[in-house]
Protein backbone atom coordinates (compact mmCIF):
# COMPACT_ATOMS: atom_id res chain seq x y z
CA UNK A 1 0.00 0.00 0.00
CA UNK A 2 1.44 3.86 -0.87
CA UNK A 3 2.47 6.01 1.91
CA UNK A 4 -0.17 8.67 2.75
CA UNK A 5 2.71 10.90 2.52
CA UNK A 6 3.58 10.14 -1.54
CA UNK A 7 6.78 8.41 -1.53
CA UNK A 8 8.93 10.42 -4.33
CA UNK A 9 11.72 10.97 -1.32
CA UNK A 10 13.81 7.89 0.18
CA UNK A 11 14.33 10.03 3.54
CA UNK A 12 16.54 9.27 6.21
CA UNK A 13 15.26 6.88 8.93
CA UNK A 14 15.55 10.26 11.32
CA UNK A 15 12.62 12.92 12.83
CA UNK A 16 13.83 15.93 14.52
CA UNK A 17 12.04 17.71 16.83
CA UNK A 18 13.30 21.08 17.60
CA UNK A 19 16.21 23.14 16.80
CA UNK A 20 18.93 26.04 17.85
CA UNK A 21 21.21 27.53 15.88
CA UNK A 22 23.32 24.76 14.17
CA UNK A 23 21.92 22.20 16.14
CA UNK A 24 19.05 19.51 15.74
CA UNK A 25 17.19 17.51 17.97
CA UNK A 26 15.13 14.16 17.91
CA UNK A 27 12.38 13.45 19.64
CA UNK A 28 14.74 11.35 22.12
CA UNK A 29 17.14 14.28 22.18
CA UNK A 30 20.02 12.96 20.03
CA UNK A 31 21.43 16.16 18.99
CA UNK A 32 22.73 16.78 15.33
CA UNK A 33 25.01 19.45 14.10
CA UNK A 34 23.30 20.49 10.82
CA UNK A 35 25.68 21.63 7.63
CA UNK A 36 22.54 20.65 5.60
CA UNK A 37 20.72 23.50 6.69
CA UNK A 38 17.57 22.21 5.00
CA UNK A 39 19.03 22.16 1.78
CA UNK A 40 20.86 25.92 1.95
CA UNK A 41 17.48 26.84 3.48
CA UNK A 42 18.33 27.76 7.10
CA UNK A 43 20.80 30.53 6.89
CA UNK A 44 20.52 31.50 10.30
CA UNK A 45 20.05 28.15 11.61
CA UNK A 46 17.01 27.23 13.58
CA UNK A 47 14.64 29.32 15.68
CA UNK A 48 16.65 32.63 15.19
CA UNK A 49 15.70 34.84 17.55
CA UNK A 50 14.77 37.47 15.37
CA UNK A 51 13.30 35.36 12.87
CA UNK A 52 10.77 33.55 15.71
CA UNK A 53 10.32 37.50 17.14
CA UNK A 54 9.30 38.54 13.60
CA UNK A 55 7.30 35.80 12.45
CA UNK A 56 5.49 35.99 15.75
CA UNK A 57 4.51 39.79 15.41
CA UNK A 58 3.34 39.44 12.13
CA UNK A 59 1.56 35.94 12.68
CA UNK A 60 -0.80 38.49 15.57
CA UNK A 61 -1.19 41.21 12.94
CA UNK A 62 -1.96 39.37 9.80
CA UNK A 63 -1.15 36.52 7.43
CA UNK A 64 -2.15 36.84 3.80
CA UNK A 65 -4.68 39.54 1.77
CA UNK A 66 -3.79 38.56 -1.67
CA UNK A 67 -2.08 41.24 -4.26
CA UNK A 68 -4.99 42.21 -4.84
CA UNK A 69 -3.91 44.95 -2.42
CA UNK A 70 -0.84 46.42 -1.63
CA UNK A 71 1.17 44.57 0.81
CA UNK A 72 3.00 46.95 2.45
CA UNK A 73 5.95 44.58 3.83
CA UNK A 74 6.63 43.43 0.33
CA UNK A 75 7.50 46.62 -1.21
CA UNK A 76 9.98 47.16 1.76
CA UNK A 77 11.82 43.79 1.14
CA UNK A 78 11.53 44.38 -2.71
CA UNK A 79 13.11 48.05 -2.30
CA UNK A 80 16.07 46.88 0.23
CA UNK A 81 16.77 43.86 -2.60
CA UNK A 82 16.61 46.53 -5.43
CA UNK A 83 19.19 48.90 -3.08
CA UNK A 84 21.52 45.89 -2.19
CA UNK A 85 21.88 44.31 -5.80
CA UNK A 86 21.61 44.89 -10.10
CA UNK A 87 18.12 45.02 -9.33
CA UNK A 88 15.18 47.68 -10.15
CA UNK A 89 12.65 45.16 -9.31
CA UNK A 90 11.45 42.03 -7.71
CA UNK A 91 8.76 39.68 -8.56
CA UNK A 92 7.81 37.50 -5.40
CA UNK A 93 6.94 33.64 -5.16
CA UNK A 94 6.77 30.80 -2.63
CA UNK A 95 9.91 28.64 -4.14
CA UNK A 96 12.65 28.45 -6.00
CA UNK A 97 11.28 26.93 -9.42
CA UNK A 98 8.75 29.39 -8.93
CA UNK A 99 11.10 32.13 -9.47
CA UNK A 100 12.83 30.22 -12.24
CA UNK A 101 9.61 30.42 -14.23
CA UNK A 102 9.11 33.73 -13.43
CA UNK A 103 12.26 34.86 -15.14
CA UNK A 104 11.65 32.46 -18.18
CA UNK A 105 8.56 34.01 -18.82
CA UNK A 106 10.17 37.49 -18.36
CA UNK A 107 12.87 36.52 -20.87
CA UNK A 108 10.28 35.57 -23.72
CA UNK A 109 8.18 38.94 -22.85
CA UNK A 110 10.91 41.09 -22.86
CA UNK A 111 11.87 39.70 -26.59
CA UNK A 112 8.40 39.87 -27.28
CA UNK A 113 8.11 43.44 -26.39
CA UNK A 114 10.83 44.98 -27.40
CA UNK A 115 10.07 43.32 -31.62
CA UNK A 116 11.73 39.70 -31.30
CA UNK A 117 8.88 37.63 -30.14
CA UNK A 118 11.26 34.90 -32.03
CA UNK A 119 13.86 34.99 -29.37
CA UNK A 120 12.32 32.84 -26.77
CA UNK A 121 14.94 30.40 -26.49
CA UNK A 122 16.91 30.14 -23.17
CA UNK A 123 20.55 28.48 -23.48
CA UNK A 124 21.02 25.92 -20.21
CA UNK A 125 24.58 24.12 -18.68
CA UNK A 126 25.15 20.81 -18.30
CA UNK A 127 24.85 19.18 -14.64
CA UNK A 128 22.48 23.05 -13.52
CA UNK A 129 19.39 22.16 -11.27
CA UNK A 130 16.56 24.88 -11.71
CA UNK A 131 13.70 23.34 -10.12
CA UNK A 132 10.84 20.31 -10.26
CA UNK A 133 8.11 21.96 -12.55
CA UNK A 134 7.87 20.93 -15.39
CA UNK A 135 9.70 23.68 -17.13
CA UNK A 136 12.26 24.02 -14.65
CA UNK A 137 13.11 20.47 -15.40
CA UNK A 138 13.11 21.15 -19.15
CA UNK A 139 15.09 23.56 -18.70
CA UNK A 140 18.41 21.80 -16.79
CA UNK A 141 17.85 18.84 -19.23
CA UNK A 142 18.87 16.31 -16.68
CA UNK A 143 17.44 12.85 -17.96
CA UNK A 144 17.38 11.61 -14.20
CA UNK A 145 14.80 14.15 -13.81
CA UNK A 146 13.08 14.06 -16.89
CA UNK A 147 12.66 10.29 -17.06
CA UNK A 148 8.90 9.50 -17.13
CA UNK A 149 7.77 13.33 -18.01
CA UNK A 150 8.09 13.72 -21.42
CA UNK A 151 7.58 15.74 -23.58
CA UNK A 152 9.43 18.29 -22.24
CA UNK A 153 8.70 21.96 -22.79
CA UNK A 154 9.80 23.42 -25.44
CA UNK A 155 12.60 25.92 -25.79
CA UNK A 156 15.82 25.26 -24.17
CA UNK A 157 19.21 24.49 -25.48
CA UNK A 158 21.58 22.26 -22.79
CA UNK A 159 25.49 23.62 -23.07
CA UNK A 160 28.59 22.51 -21.38
CA UNK A 161 28.73 24.05 -18.47
CA UNK A 162 32.15 26.05 -18.55
CA UNK A 163 32.98 26.11 -22.22
CA UNK A 164 32.49 29.03 -23.81
CA UNK A 165 32.84 27.95 -27.25
CA UNK A 166 30.03 25.49 -27.38
CA UNK A 167 27.93 28.07 -25.86
CA UNK A 168 28.80 30.65 -29.06
CA UNK A 169 27.90 28.01 -31.13
CA UNK A 170 24.50 26.86 -29.79
CA UNK A 171 23.56 31.28 -30.16
CA UNK A 172 21.05 31.54 -32.96
CA UNK A 173 18.46 33.82 -34.05
CA UNK A 174 16.02 32.75 -31.51
CA UNK A 175 18.14 32.42 -28.55
CA UNK A 176 17.14 34.93 -25.83
CA UNK A 177 18.87 34.67 -22.89
CA UNK A 178 21.08 32.30 -21.36
CA UNK A 179 20.57 30.67 -17.87
CA UNK A 180 23.12 29.52 -15.53
CA UNK A 181 24.30 29.09 -11.86
CA UNK A 182 26.62 31.02 -10.54
CA UNK A 183 27.71 27.73 -8.39
CA UNK A 184 25.62 24.28 -9.48
CA UNK A 185 24.78 23.30 -6.30
CA UNK A 186 22.64 19.77 -7.09
CA UNK A 187 25.51 19.12 -9.50
CA UNK A 188 27.95 19.03 -7.14
CA UNK A 189 29.28 22.23 -5.73
CA UNK A 190 31.31 23.33 -9.02
CA UNK A 191 31.67 26.90 -9.38
CA UNK A 192 31.88 28.37 -12.69
CA UNK A 193 35.17 30.06 -13.94
CA UNK A 194 34.67 33.99 -12.36
CA UNK A 195 36.00 34.59 -16.02
CA UNK A 196 33.41 32.62 -17.91
CA UNK A 197 30.65 34.40 -16.25
CA UNK A 198 32.47 37.59 -17.43
CA UNK A 199 32.27 35.90 -20.91
CA UNK A 200 28.99 35.21 -20.42
CA UNK A 201 27.76 38.76 -19.44
CA UNK A 202 29.76 39.97 -23.06
CA UNK A 203 27.88 37.50 -25.09
CA UNK A 204 24.85 38.39 -23.87
CA UNK A 205 25.70 42.05 -24.63
CA UNK A 206 27.06 41.47 -28.16
CA UNK A 207 23.77 39.33 -28.92
CA UNK A 208 21.09 41.37 -27.49
CA UNK A 209 20.38 38.57 -24.94
CA UNK A 210 19.30 38.23 -20.89
CA UNK A 211 21.93 37.01 -18.74
CA UNK A 212 19.83 35.45 -16.45
CA UNK A 213 21.68 34.06 -12.93
CA UNK A 214 19.81 31.15 -10.74
CA UNK A 215 21.31 31.95 -7.58
CA UNK A 216 18.86 30.17 -5.10
CA UNK A 217 21.32 27.78 -3.70
CA UNK A 218 24.25 30.05 -3.86
CA UNK A 219 22.65 33.58 -2.91
CA UNK A 220 21.70 35.32 0.00
CA UNK A 221 25.21 35.29 1.91
CA UNK A 222 26.18 31.70 1.19
CA UNK A 223 29.30 32.62 -0.42
CA UNK A 224 30.29 35.76 1.85
CA UNK A 225 28.86 37.89 -0.58
CA UNK A 226 25.12 39.12 -0.80
CA UNK A 227 24.81 37.13 -4.35
CA UNK A 228 27.62 35.06 -5.19
CA UNK A 229 27.96 36.37 -9.06
CA UNK A 230 29.21 39.71 -6.91
CA UNK A 231 32.87 37.67 -6.98
CA UNK A 232 32.56 38.32 -10.77
CA UNK A 233 31.71 42.05 -10.53
CA UNK A 234 28.88 41.26 -12.89
CA UNK A 235 26.07 42.66 -13.30
CA UNK A 236 23.06 40.28 -14.52
CA UNK A 237 19.68 41.27 -16.03
CA UNK A 238 17.51 38.55 -14.08
CA UNK A 239 18.41 36.68 -11.09
CA UNK A 240 16.23 33.87 -9.30
CA UNK A 241 16.39 33.75 -5.55
CA UNK A 242 15.33 31.60 -3.07
CA UNK A 243 16.19 28.82 -0.14
CA UNK A 244 18.02 31.53 2.05
CA UNK A 245 15.86 34.50 1.81
CA UNK A 246 13.25 33.34 4.04
CA UNK A 247 15.62 31.36 6.20
CA UNK A 248 13.16 28.50 6.48
CA UNK A 249 9.68 30.27 5.40
CA UNK A 250 9.53 29.64 1.78
CA UNK A 251 10.00 32.70 0.22
CA UNK A 252 11.39 33.46 -3.35
CA UNK A 253 12.26 35.99 -5.63
CA UNK A 254 12.56 37.11 -9.09
CA UNK A 255 14.92 40.33 -9.63
CA UNK A 256 15.34 41.97 -12.72
CA UNK A 257 16.57 45.49 -14.24
CA UNK A 258 13.73 47.95 -15.57
CA UNK A 259 14.89 47.37 -19.39
CA UNK A 260 14.18 43.50 -19.05
CA UNK A 261 11.24 43.74 -16.97
CA UNK A 262 9.87 45.91 -19.37
CA UNK A 263 6.65 43.51 -20.73
CA UNK A 264 6.12 42.48 -17.07
CA UNK A 265 3.24 45.07 -16.69
CA UNK A 266 -0.36 44.28 -14.51
CA UNK A 267 -2.33 41.09 -15.47
CA UNK A 268 0.83 39.92 -17.01
CA UNK A 269 2.35 37.63 -14.18
CA UNK A 270 0.95 36.30 -10.70
CA UNK A 271 0.27 34.33 -7.54
CA UNK A 272 -1.86 34.21 -4.75
CA UNK A 273 0.83 33.92 -2.36
CA UNK A 274 3.52 35.32 -3.79
CA UNK A 275 4.90 38.03 -1.06
CA UNK A 276 2.15 37.56 1.58
CA UNK A 277 2.82 39.38 4.72
CA UNK A 278 3.76 36.35 6.65
CA UNK A 279 6.72 35.39 4.02
CA UNK A 280 7.38 39.07 3.93
CA UNK A 281 8.12 39.56 7.78
CA UNK A 282 10.19 36.94 7.65
CA UNK A 283 12.03 37.59 4.17
CA UNK A 284 12.85 41.34 5.69
CA UNK A 285 14.02 39.73 8.83
CA UNK A 286 16.36 37.62 6.86
CA UNK A 287 17.92 40.63 5.69
CA UNK A 288 18.60 42.68 9.36
CA UNK A 289 20.33 39.99 9.82
CA UNK A 290 22.53 39.04 6.59
CA UNK A 291 23.34 42.56 5.28
CA UNK A 292 23.65 44.05 9.23
CA UNK A 293 27.43 45.49 9.07
CA UNK A 294 29.60 42.90 9.51
CA UNK A 295 28.17 39.98 8.85
CA UNK A 296 29.07 38.73 5.51
CA UNK A 297 33.07 39.19 6.48
CA UNK A 298 32.49 36.93 9.12
CA UNK A 299 31.07 34.32 6.57
CA UNK A 300 34.27 34.33 4.87
CA UNK A 301 36.15 34.59 7.88
CA UNK A 302 34.87 31.50 8.94
CA UNK A 303 34.87 29.67 5.36
CA UNK A 304 38.40 30.11 4.96
CA UNK A 305 38.98 28.12 8.23
CA UNK A 306 36.78 25.15 7.48
CA UNK A 307 38.08 24.98 3.84
CA UNK A 308 41.59 24.99 5.22
CA UNK A 309 40.52 22.02 7.38
CA UNK A 310 39.00 20.52 4.90
CA UNK A 311 41.98 20.93 2.53
CA UNK A 312 43.73 18.99 5.50
CA UNK A 313 41.14 16.24 5.52
CA UNK A 314 41.41 15.69 1.58
CA UNK A 315 44.95 15.34 2.35
CA UNK A 316 45.47 12.85 5.14
CA UNK A 317 42.26 10.74 3.59
CA UNK A 318 42.96 10.06 0.08
CA UNK A 319 41.13 6.62 0.20
CA UNK A 320 37.85 8.87 1.15
CA UNK A 321 37.91 12.02 0.32
CA UNK A 322 39.16 13.81 -3.29
CA UNK A 323 38.90 17.06 -3.38
CA UNK A 324 37.00 20.45 -2.15
CA UNK A 325 35.77 22.95 -3.86
CA UNK A 326 32.88 25.95 -4.08
CA UNK A 327 33.06 29.05 -2.52
CA UNK A 328 32.04 30.61 1.10
CA UNK A 329 29.79 28.17 2.99
CA UNK A 330 28.79 26.52 -0.09
CA UNK A 331 30.93 23.58 -0.30
CA UNK A 332 31.72 20.37 -1.85
CA UNK A 333 33.89 17.18 -0.76
CA UNK A 334 34.39 14.96 -4.02
CA UNK A 335 34.41 11.73 -2.64
CA UNK A 336 36.61 8.58 -3.32
CA UNK A 337 34.25 6.42 -1.93
CA UNK A 338 30.21 6.56 -2.71
CA UNK A 339 29.39 9.86 -1.25
CA UNK A 340 25.62 8.59 -0.01
CA UNK A 341 28.10 6.02 2.25
CA UNK A 342 29.87 9.63 3.38
CA UNK A 343 26.81 11.15 4.32
CA UNK A 344 24.81 8.01 6.02
CA UNK A 345 28.43 7.39 8.28
CA UNK A 346 28.74 11.36 9.00
CA UNK A 347 24.81 11.40 10.30
CA UNK A 348 25.39 8.37 12.51
CA UNK A 349 28.53 10.38 13.72
CA UNK A 350 26.02 13.54 14.48
CA UNK A 351 26.75 16.07 11.60
CA UNK A 352 24.65 16.18 8.67
CA UNK A 353 25.30 17.03 5.06
CA UNK A 354 23.86 16.56 1.90
CA UNK A 355 24.51 14.43 -1.13
CA UNK A 356 24.88 16.03 -4.45
CA UNK A 357 25.56 14.81 -8.20
CA UNK A 358 29.39 14.00 -9.24
CA UNK A 359 29.47 11.65 -5.97
CA UNK A 360 30.10 15.17 -3.83
CA UNK A 361 29.51 15.40 -0.14
CA UNK A 362 27.50 19.29 0.40
CA UNK A 363 29.06 21.08 3.54
CA UNK A 364 26.22 23.77 3.72
CA UNK A 365 26.33 24.97 7.75
CA UNK A 366 24.02 27.91 8.51
CA UNK A 367 25.56 31.27 7.90
CA UNK A 368 25.64 31.81 11.80
CA UNK A 369 28.36 29.19 13.00
CA UNK A 370 31.30 29.70 15.00
CA UNK A 371 34.37 28.89 14.70
CA UNK A 372 33.97 26.08 17.65
CA UNK A 373 31.10 24.67 15.41
CA UNK A 374 33.77 24.13 12.60
CA UNK A 375 35.87 22.50 14.93
CA UNK A 376 33.28 20.05 16.09
CA UNK A 377 32.52 19.51 12.39
CA UNK A 378 35.95 18.85 11.56
CA UNK A 379 36.56 16.45 14.21
CA UNK A 380 33.25 14.33 13.82
CA UNK A 381 34.71 14.22 9.85
CA UNK A 382 38.30 13.19 10.73
CA UNK A 383 37.10 10.26 12.60
CA UNK A 384 34.43 9.22 10.08
CA UNK A 385 37.46 9.57 7.47
CA UNK A 386 40.01 7.80 9.42
CA UNK A 387 37.57 5.04 11.06
CA UNK A 388 36.69 4.41 7.33
CA UNK A 389 36.89 0.81 6.27
CA UNK A 390 39.35 -0.72 4.57
CA UNK A 391 38.88 -2.45 1.15
CA UNK A 392 38.95 -5.83 1.35
C1 LIG B 1 16.68 24.35 -4.93
C2 LIG B 1 16.98 24.98 -6.23
C3 LIG B 1 15.98 25.35 -7.13
C4 LIG B 1 14.53 25.02 -6.91
O1 LIG B 1 14.00 25.57 -5.75
P1 LIG B 1 12.63 25.00 -5.14
O2 LIG B 1 12.34 25.93 -4.02
O3 LIG B 1 12.89 23.59 -4.71
O4 LIG B 1 11.62 25.05 -6.22
C5 LIG B 1 16.34 26.03 -8.27
N1 LIG B 1 17.61 26.31 -8.53
C6 LIG B 1 18.62 25.97 -7.70
C7 LIG B 1 20.01 26.33 -8.05
C8 LIG B 1 18.34 25.27 -6.53
O5 LIG B 1 19.33 24.89 -5.73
Amino acid sequence: MIDALMPTYARAELAFERGEGPYLYTAEGRRFLDFASGIAVNALGHSHPHLVEAVGAQAQKLWHVSNLYRIPEAERLAQRLVEATFADTVFFTNSGAEAIECGVKLVRKYHDVTGHPERYRVITCSGAFHGRTLTTISAAANPKYLEGFTPAVEGFDNVAFGNLNELRAAITPETGAILVEPIQGEGGIRPADLDYLRALRQVCDEFGLLLFLDEVQCGVGRTGRFFAHEWAEIRPDVMAVAKGLGGGFPVGACLATEAAAAGMTAGSHGSTFGGNPLAMAVGNAVLDVVLAEGFLERVETLAAELRAGLEGLVQRHPGVLAEVRGAGLMLGLRCTVPNGEVVARLREGGLLTVPAADNVVRILPPLIIEAQQVEEALGILERTCAGWPKAA
